[in-house]
C-alpha cells in the first residue's frame, strides 16, 4: 500500500487502523513503511481517507511481494491455491478433504498475528526445524509447499525470506509415535522465532471413541496444555471406506 504524497493533508486518520504500525508521519504527511506493510488493505478499506490518498502499490501483485497480500489480505485469494485467506482450508476440514486420514495426526503451526506480523524467515526456522526432526513433507494443499526449495532440509526459497505477512499456517502429518518430539522441536524453536505461534493437533475421532486419551497424554507429558474443539460431521464430509 501507499500514500500519495501530493494528496495526503497529513489528518492522521489513517495511522491506527494499521495494524502492525507501518504508517507514520514524515513532516506534515503520512508514509507508510514499505518493508513494514503485509499488504492486508486495512487502511484502504477502513481508514476513509478524506482526499483518496492510499493507494495500491503499483508492485503489489509482483513476486514474490505478491506474497505478502495473499498471506495477509482476508479478501485475497491465494494464488498458489485459489483459497482465500492463509490460503488453506487446514486439516481440521479432514473429514471432507480426506486429507487426513483415521490414525494418523495433524499438526498446525499457526505463526503470528495481526499486530506482530512475521517474517518469512520465521517459517524457515519452523519448516528446518520440523525436517530435523524427521517430518519432510508439508502438506501438499498448504502454500508453504510450494514456497519450499528443499523438503529433506525444510529450506524455504532463498528470494522469498525477505517478505514479512501477517500470519501463515504450516500443516505436516505424522504417525502418533511421532507427537511427542514433534513438540519438544517446538518448544525448541520457539526461542529462535521473532513472533508467536500456537499448535492445532487434528485427529478423525472413530466411532465409539469420545477422546483420544494417548494423544492427549502424549501433550501433557510436555508440559502443554489444550482447549478441545470438534467439528462434527453431519453428512456433509464422506465416510473413510
Ligand atoms: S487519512 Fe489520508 S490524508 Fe489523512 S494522513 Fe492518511 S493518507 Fe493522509
Ligand atoms: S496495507 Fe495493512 S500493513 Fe500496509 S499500511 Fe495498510 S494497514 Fe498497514
Amino acid at each position: 500500500m501507499m500514500i500519495r504524497e501530493e494528496l495526503c493533508v497529513g489528518c492522521g486518520r489513517c495511522q491506527p487502523y494499521c495494524p502492525t504500525v507501518a504508517i507514520r508521519y514524515d513532516g506534515l504527511k503520512s508514509i507508510i513503511d514499505q518493508d513494514i506493510c503485509y499488504e492486508c488493505s486495512t487502511c484502504l478499506r477502513a481508514a476513509h481517507c478524506p482526499v483518496d490518498a492510499i493507494c495500491e502499490s503499483p508492485n503489489v501483485f509482483d513476486h514474490p511481494r505478491d506474497l505478502r497480500r495473499h498471506f495477509s489480505d482476508p479478501a485475497s485469494r491465494h494464488v498458489a491455491t485459489g483459497i482465500e485467506g492463509r490460503g488453506t482450508e487446514e486439516t481440521k476440514s479432514g473429514d471432507v478433504t480426506r486429507r487426513l486420514p483415521p490414525g494418523k495426526v495433524g499438526i498446525a503451526i499457526e505463526v503470528g498475528r495481526p499486530n506482530l506480523g512475521m517474517s518469512l524467515r520465521d517459517v524457515q526456522k519452523i519448516t528446518r526445524a520440523i525436517a530435523r526432526a524427521g517430518i519432510h513433507k508439508i502438506e501438499p494443499c498448504n502454500p508453504i509447499h510450494s514456497m519450499l526449495a528443499d523438503e529433506a532440509t525444510g529450506d524455504l526459497k532463498p528470494e522469498l525470506l525477505g517478505e514479512r505477512v501477517l500470519s501463515a499456517i504450516i500443516e505436516i502429518e505424522m504417525e502418533k509415535g511421532q507427537i511427542r518430539s514433534i513438540l519438544k522441536t517446538l518448544k525448541e524453536v520457539a526461542r529462535e522465532v521473532d513472533s508467536v505461534f500456537c499448535i492445532d493437533c487434528f485427529m478423525v475421532v472413530e466411532p465409539g471413541i469420545e477422546i483420544p486419551g494417548d494423544v492427549l497424554e502424549e501433550i501433557r507429558a510436555e508440559g502443554l496444555s489444550w482447549r478441545p474443539n470438534a467439528k462434527i460431521n453431519m453428512g456433509l464430509g464422506r465416510a473413510w471406506e
